[in-house]
């Protein structure tokens, strides 16, 4: 899959993005995206890279239409997404989901596994039997519907991590859009968050477009790179040649930051 071609039915385009900031003192403008080209194909796994201030989340927030281009479009299935939209943005929703940053932390334990799965059934207005569907994702996730009445504090550190995700899977997610999930976890739980993203995309064939400033990150998880230098996409290459053969000064910094990582 190139970066920039028409895509296929269920791609996530961006087209000629831009989108400015002004400073909350003075007529100084930032230009988090100057003009960014990306196609996440189906089932594709993206790493978008880059230092901070690049533009990563900038570019994350308005493929979730959480705010609005300046200039450009958003669109999925050949369909422009666009903040305001109720309808649209619905059916948006269901085909893609936003993971947190540190996906078991934002659950509830007061409510049960059920209760925490089915949540965007609800909010999305999904048809059908929102337990049964809980417990297939659950399913899908690596654990059994025996966990449908449990709540978090009854669960371990992994299998939270793996409820999170099936949160987001259960609406009928086509693609999982996450920004630095695992920034600010400590190393074993990043493993775990990482290693279950990674199984559930395999296994249940979702596409992924991952926010990190960590290459390993992408190394372990994505099929293609994409790093932001100054609100531009600098470099879009297959994994392995970013990570060997890295074309821009930018991905060669975000290379030197980890080369304990890449070696182990
Ligand atoms: P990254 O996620 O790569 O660290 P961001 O997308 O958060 O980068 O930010 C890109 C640039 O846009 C930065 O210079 C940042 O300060 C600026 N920026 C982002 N969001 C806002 C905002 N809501 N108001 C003002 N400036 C912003
Ligand atoms: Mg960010």
């Amino acid at each position: 899959m190139t970066a920039g071609g028409t895509g296929p039915a269920g791609s996530l385009q961006a087209r000629g993005v831009r989108r400015m900031y002004r400073r909350h003192r003075g007529p100084e403008v930032v230009h988090a995206l100057a003009g960014v080209d990306l196609t996440v194909a189906e089932g594709e796994r993206v790493g978008i890279v880059g230092a901070s201030g690049s533009g990563k989340s900038t570019l994350l927030r308005l493929l979730l239409a959480l705010e609005p281009v300046d200039a450009g479009e958003i669109t999925y299935a050949a369909r422009p997404i666009r903040p305001g939209g109720v309808r649209e943005l619905r059916w948006y929703r269901r085909q893609v989901q936003y993971v947190p940053q540190d996906p078991a932390g934002s659950l509830d334990p007061r409510r049960r596994v059920a209760d925490l799965v089915a949540e965007p059934l609800r909010r999305l207005r999904v048809d059908g039997d929102h337990r049964a569907r809980a417990a297939e994702v659950l399913i899908a996730v690596g654990l059994e519907a025996g966990f449908l009445d449990r709540r978090p504090y009854q669960l371990s550190g992994g299998q939270c991590q793996r409820v999170a995700i099936a949160r987001a899977l259960a609406p009928g997610a086509r693609m999982i859009l996450a920004d630095e999930p695992v920034s600010g976890l400590d190393l074993p739980l990043r493993q775990q968050v990482l290693a279950v993203l990674d199984e559930v995309c395999r296994t249940v064939g979702t596409g992924l477009v991952i926010v990190t400033h960590d290459l390993s990150v992408v190394s372990r998880l994505c099929d293609r790179g994409v790093v932001m230098d100054g609100g531009r996409i600098v470099e879009d290459a297959a994994t392995a040649d970013l990570l060997t053969r890295p074309a821009h000064p930018a991905t060669r910094r975000l290379l030197d930051s980890i080369p304990r990582l890449l070696t182990a």
